[in-house]
This record gives structure tokens, C-alpha cells and sequence, in this order.
């Protein structure tokens, strides 16, 4: 593994290995960018099948924080952690403990939060020993996904902006992929304002409830790609806008919850060339962490929200950037974040302190 070189490839700050025997914990850190604020990104626990897949995984996850935080705004940075091991299985008090150690030993360059495989009752092993940790259940948010929900909400209505110079929804079919934690509350707002909705899921039990609370028109999972639609809300599985889905999608507007939605970075240039608004993934879904990041500050629930709102007016700028600049709205907002963080870059570097020590040569 040429750990440096992946390390120089993206300029990552930092990559911390974590070992403790009598747990068998295996876990890294990364690190990715601290020029806004503290790296914040979730600990995942996997089932890695090689070292190697976990430092690619953990890098790339970093680096999409560093991203995420930005483009929301955020005074933070990115970082994520993996530890590797069977999150059914592998777990003890002891294992993250041990972690929440060398959480600690970061100094709060790093703060960890729950994501895929850890829970609450993991950040509170975690708490034990650091409070550099959000999401646990004295401190905590709770489950994010209202929140991201309405981040959704919000970001749908400016993308509908773009494409249908009206932010109003009332009347617009949108199909919603998935009926689960957070689509189920995006639909509650959509129901609200009066959409006309067409739902899929694998889950039987979620279509019936969406049918049963909203009046929502039910297909077929496989189905969802070929109805007719003003709006496409993935909000189950990554990589949904790939080259068979996206001849059959009637949707001139793409925006829901699910992470890493464009198969491939091309799709994006596809949706542009062909007119289609297409909220970038990171961008719309970024409630839950701007909710968690208030913790930081002492949660306040009016002031979280308000951040969350504000993806409105973020994605707006993502879609007048991607129209003036007439490149697709993922570059768009990876430029506007990467502005964000040169900006305050050089900003900061003019008033560096001096070193002391210079007096002294
Ligand atoms: P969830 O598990 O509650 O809901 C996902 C739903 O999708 C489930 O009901 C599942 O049965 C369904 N599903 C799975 N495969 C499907 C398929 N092939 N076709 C149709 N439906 C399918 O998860 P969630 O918390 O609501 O998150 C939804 C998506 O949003 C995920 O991709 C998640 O990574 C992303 N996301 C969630 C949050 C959050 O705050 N929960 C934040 C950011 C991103």
C-alpha cells in the first residue's frame, strides 16, 4: 500500500492508525482538511475484507465530508473513521472505549459521530473517554433523518426553482425511491404542499403506509425509472442514475436523500447536457450534518433548522454556478466548496502569528 501517494493524490492532512490488542480494535482515521474547522465525519464499522478496501473506503469518505461541510456552509472540516470488524459480532464497551482514546489523543481535530454499523450506545462508550463525539444520548440529536428530510424539502423546492421558474410543488408528480426513515418524512411535506406522489419500495409494509398516509400512486421497484414525472426523489440506494436508468427517467428535476447517486461522474454531464436539474446528492443530504454540527456550539433546535433551510438558498448558487459557468451541478458545487476553503485559506494566511522563535536566530 503506497499510503503516502494516496495520501499526496487528494492531500490529506493526516491518517491515523489505531490498534488495541485485548479488544482487537483495527480502526484509522482520516483526515482530510481542517481549513474551516475541526474534521468532523462518523465512525463506520465494517466487515472490510482486506486493509486496503478500509483505508480506500475511510480516504474517500473523509474527503466527501470535506466537501459536504463546506458546501453547507459549516465553520468544519473533513475527517471519518472505520473500524474494521462485524458490527453484529465484533463489538464490546472496551473496543470503543480504547477508540475514544485515541479520539482524545487528536486534541479535537477530530470529532466522531454515528454513521453505518455504530450507534448511540457506541458514542457513549465513546464519550467515556473524550468529548470530542456527537450523537450520543445525553448530548445528542437524536435520529437525523426528520432533519435531513427537510433539508430535502427545502433543496427540492429550489431545484424545482431552476427548472420550473416556480418553487411551488403543489401538483408536481414526484416519484420517491424508497419509503424509509427520511423519505417518509419528505413525503409528509410534499403531501402537505399538495404533490401528487408515486412511491416504490422493497418493503411492502413502506408502500402501504405511503399509500394508506398520502394517497400515493404504488409501482414496482424496477418500475419507479419509467413513470411519468415532473420529479425524482432517489432515496434507497446509491448509483441510481446510471446508463439504463437515465434514457428511461421523464423527470426534469433529480433530488433526493441518497448518497452517491451519479453511478459515474459522466451521468452528471448527462443530466446537464439534457437539461435535467440535478441536486447534487451531498449538497441536498446534508441536514443530518448540519444538525449534528450545532451540537458542537450547544444545540440549539431553531438555529440548526435555519442552517438546514438555508440549503435552499445553497443549491440555488449551485444551480446559477452550473448555468453561468455552463459546466453539470456536481462540479459546480465541488468548486463552490473548493473556493470556500481556498478563500479562507488565504484569508487566514495573512495573519498568521509570527513564530516566536524567529526572534531568537
Ligand atoms: P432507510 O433504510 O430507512 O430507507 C431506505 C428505504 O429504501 C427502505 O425502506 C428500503 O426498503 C428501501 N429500498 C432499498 N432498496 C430499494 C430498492 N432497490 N428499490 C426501492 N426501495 C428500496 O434509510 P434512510 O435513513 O431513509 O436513508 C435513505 C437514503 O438516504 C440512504 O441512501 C442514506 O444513505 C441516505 N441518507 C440518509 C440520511 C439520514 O439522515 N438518514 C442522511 C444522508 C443520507
Amino acid at each position: 500500500m503506497a499510503i503516502f501517494k494516496m495520501m499526496e493524490q487528494d492531500d490529506y492532512e493526516q491518517v491515523i492508525f489505531c490498534y488495541e490488542k485485548s479488544s482487537n480494535l483495527k480502526a484509522i482515521i482520516a483526515i482530510h482538511d481542517t481549513t474551516l474547522g475541526p474534521a468532523l465525519g462518523g465512525t463506520r464499522m465494517w466487515n472490510y475484507t482486506s486493509e486496503e478496501e478500509a483505508l480506500e473506503d475511510v480516504l474517500r469518505l473523509a474527503k466527501g465530508m470535506t466537501y459536504k461541510n463546506a458546501a453547507a456552509g459549516l465553520n468544519i472540516g473533513g475527517g471519518k473513521a472505520v473500524i474494521i470488524g462485524d458490527p453484529s459480532k465484533d463489538k464490546s464497551e472496551s473496543m470503543f472505549r480504547a477508540f475514544g482514546r485515541y479520539v482524545e489523543s487528536l486534541n479535537g481535530r477530530y470529532i466522531t459521530a454515528e454513521d453505518v454499523g455504530t450507534t448511540e450506545q457506541d458514542m457513549d462508550y465513546i464519550h467515556m473517554e473524550t468529548n470530542y463525539v456527537c450523537g450520543t444520548s445525553s448530548g445528542g440529536v437524536g435520529d437525523p433523518s426528520p432533519v435531513t428530510a427537510l433539508g430535502i424539502y427545502k433543496g427540492m423546492k429550489a431545484a424545482a426553482f431552476a427548472a420550473f421558474q416556480s418553487d411551488s410543488l403543489q401538483g408536481k408528480r414526484i416519484a420517491v425511491q424508497g419509503v424509509g426513515h427520511v423519505a417518509y418524512a419528505l413525503c409528509t411535506y410534499l403531501h402537505e404542499e399538495g404533490a401528487q406522489l408515486i412511491v416504490t419500495d422493497i418493503n411492502e409494509a413502506q408502500v402501504e403506509r405511503a399509500v394508506k398516509d398520502f394517497g400515493a400512486e404504488a409501482v414496482a421497484p424496477e418500475a419507479i425509472y419509467d413513470v411519468d414525472c415532473d420529479i425524482y426523489a432517489p432515496c434507497a440506494l446509491g448509483g441510481t442514475i446510471n446508463d439504463d436508468t437515465i434514457k428511461r427517467l421523464k423527470a426534469k428535476v433529480i433530488a433526493g436523500s441518497a448518497n452517491n447517486q451519479l453511478a459515474e461522474a459522466r451521468h452528471g454531464e448527462i443530466l446537464h447536457e439534457k437539461n435535467i436539474i440535478y441536486a447534487p446528492d451531498y449538497v441536498i443530504n446534508s441536514g443530518g450534518v448540519i444538525n449534528v454540527a450545532d451540537e458542537l456550539e450547544g444545540y440549539d433546535e431553531k438555529r440548526a433548522l435555519n442552517k438546514v433551510e438555508n440549503i435552499y438558498h445553497v443549491l440555488t448558487a449551485v444551480f446559477e454556478k452550473s448555468r453561468k459557468e455552463d459546466i453539470p451541478t456536481y462540479k459546480a458545487a465541488n468548486k463552490i466548496a473548493e473556493e470556500r476553503i481556498e478563500a479562507v485559506q488565504k484569508a487566514r494566511g495573512q495573519f498568521l502569528p509570527k513564530n516566536k522563535n524567529i526572534l531568537s536566530y
